[in-house]
């Protein structure tokens, strides 16, 4: 059993991504990223910090617009298309989930399909469908990275992707599609879970509740990717999988934090240095 270390792995992708950073600074080409945060959310406020820390590291150029909790859709969407126009700015992201009374898939509409790093807006999301894409969905294209570092090839294989959120669990299983896997989406209306769980040579739980997959779920041997971010009563951080006891059965496994978490951040610098080669004609 081997577990899967998603900060070595995160770490190398920077540094190929700082290296590239580099080599377009000296033609002249500037990577941008700009971030919109609305309210004073914690959790958003560490994914912000993190974000901006990445920028740092890798030479990019990095914008915060810190914008109060009573931010009205008008000048949200006004910085937005603001945003949309500056050369010097690659990508944008707005930190989601928004305040209630912003309405979240306007927003989303609004930002460039161009800049949108976060492949989040329909085109991109269209795009990623027929398998004709920009912009990967940071999370799960970091999975798929490990997989790549590790030697998994998706072919051939049955995978099982449990959960089917537009941020993870639908564009899993269409990246893993895409790469000749026979894909198996599981949700809460799933009946059978672990007979299906069971038959998956690659398993990836996006789901949000500690522990969800037990040992008696998982395959002899299987991949386990573990995307669940969930904090326990004492204040640590697990993910779906009860890491213990499934990685006695499992032929690699990634840990929470350190596996696919590390993985985001270094594909949302990715999606910004492609944003802006493409905005170069590069
Ligand atoms: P989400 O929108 O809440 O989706 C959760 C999915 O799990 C839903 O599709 C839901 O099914 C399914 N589900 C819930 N209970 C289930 C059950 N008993 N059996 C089978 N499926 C069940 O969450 P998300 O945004 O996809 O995120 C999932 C987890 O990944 C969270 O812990 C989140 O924090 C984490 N995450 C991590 C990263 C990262 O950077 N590593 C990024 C994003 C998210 P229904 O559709 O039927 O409700």
């Amino acid at each position: 059993m081997k577990i899967i270390d998603g900060k070595a792995i995160s770490a190398k992708t920077k540094e190929e991504l700082r290296l590239e950073v580099l080599g377009l600074k000296e033609k002249g080409i500037s990577v941008g990223l700009a971030v919109i945060i609305v309210g004073d959310d914690p959790a958003s406020r560490v994914y912000v910090n993190n974000k901006k820390k990445a920028c740092e590291l890798l030479g990019i150029y990095s914008e915060e617009y810190a914008l109060p909790a009573d931010t009205n859709m008008e000048n949200l969407l006004g910085l937005i298309e603001e945003l949309n126009g500056r050369s010097d700015i690659s990508g944008i992201l707005c930190q989601l989930p928004l305040p209630r009374h912003l309405d979240e898939k306007a927003v989303i509409n609004a930002i460039s399909p161009e800049k949108d790093v976060d492949a989040f807006h329909p085109v991109n999301v269209g795009k990623i469908m027929i398998g004709d894409f920009d912009f990967l969905p940071c999370t799960p294209a970091g999975v798929m990275r490990l997989l790549d570092e590790e030697g998994i090839d998706p072919e051939g294989k049955n995978c099982v992707v449990i959960g089917r959120s537009n941020v993870v669990g639908k564009p899993m299983s269409m990246l893993l599609l895409h790469r000749n896997a026979t894909v198996t989406i599981c949700h809460s209306k799933t009946k059978n879970l672990s007979e299906i769980t069971k038959q998956a040579d690659i398993l990836v739980a996006a789901v949000g509740r500690a522990n969800f997959v037990t040992a008696d779920m998982v395959k002899e041997g299987a991949a386990i990717i573990d995307v669940g971010i969930n904090r326990l009563e004492n204040g640590k951080l697990c993910g779906d999988v009860d890491f213990e006891n499934v990685k006695e059965k499992c032929s690699f496994i990634t840990p929470v934090p350190g596996g696919a978490g590390p993985m985001t951040i270094a594909m949302l610098m990715a999606n910004t240095v492609t944003a802006a080669k493409k905005q170069n004609n590069l």
